[in-house]
């Protein structure tokens, strides 16, 4: 098992959970605990010279990002399980990412019942860590430096080694949630001067709803589609991504 902080070095609520983590008495197994971009945790920076969650598998003799991506990727190979901490500036509360759809990756979200879990499949993200593990997830649960997202990931991953009987504790029989899962289809781009309505990640969104202006010009969504990470500070040129809900699993 092994929990990724700080893949983006300004998200820091991985390296608090990691530090917190540092005292679980653990009764079988190990757990490596990894804080996976520390100059940018530092500075309280995204990244040095690219995205890490868009490195990988990275290159022995690339960039800072991919010299570390190479690594870690090598360095996760030994372990059954990987959970990614990240923190968001969008309204998506609890929400799980997957790239593959496995049996290890589907036993991690049975123990952490999640209220939403969203799969961005290929040629979305593909060159994130969740991508190069065969049972990889990342956690996006809410805002940077709330303290409900430090409190519900350090929870979460404690349901998760109680599961895989690496610590003592209660495995809940009753899931509390019942998941929904979506996945990624599409994303929405952003106009220069683009000014977002207050959108509500993962509330469904009809063609002909607004979406924002560019000045006094009002842009509308142009289908239907569930939002997934809106927020108008969430990326440079996309608003968001366009998802679409799955039948419960
Ligand atoms: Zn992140």
């Amino acid at each position: 098992m092994a929990i990724v902080g700080c893949v983006h070095g300004e998200e820091t609520v991985g390296k608090k959970v990691i530090e917190a983590l540092k005292n679980m008495d653990i009764i079988k197994g190990a757990m490596l605990l990894v804080v996976a971009n520390e100059a940018t945790l530092r500075k309280r920076t995204r990244f040095l010279d690219q995205d890490l969650n868009r490195s990988f598998p990275g290159k022995k003799n690339g960039n800072r990002e991919e010299k570390i991506a190479y690594e870690l990727k090598s360095l996760l190979q030994t372990v059954d399980f990987v959970i990614s901490l990240h923190s968001t500036s969008t309204n998506t509360k609890d929400l799980v990412i997957i790239k593959k759809d496995t049996s290890g990756v589907n036993k991690l979200i049975k123990a952490i019942n999640p209220l939403r879990v969203v799969h961005f499949p290929k040629g979305f993200g593909d060159g994130a860590l969740e991508n190069h593990h065969k049972a990889a997830l990342a956690f996006e649960y809410g805002y940077h430096y709330a303290p409900a997202t430090y409190n519900k990931s350090l929870r979460d991953i404690k349901k998760v080694l109680v599961s895989l009987g690496m610590i003592k504790g209660v495995s809940k029989s009753k899931a509390k949630n019942k998941t929904s899962f979506f996945s990624i289809y599409g994303s929405v781009d952003k106009p220069r001067g683009f000014k977002m309505k207050n959108i509500r990640n993962f509330s469904l969104i009809k063609r002909g709803d607004t979406l924002g202006w560019v000045k006094k010009e009002k842009l509308v969504a142009t289908e239907n589609f569930y939002p997934a990470l809106f927020g108008p500070k969430a990326y440079p040129d996309i608003m968001g991504f366009k998802s679409k809900r799955l039948s419960n699993k």
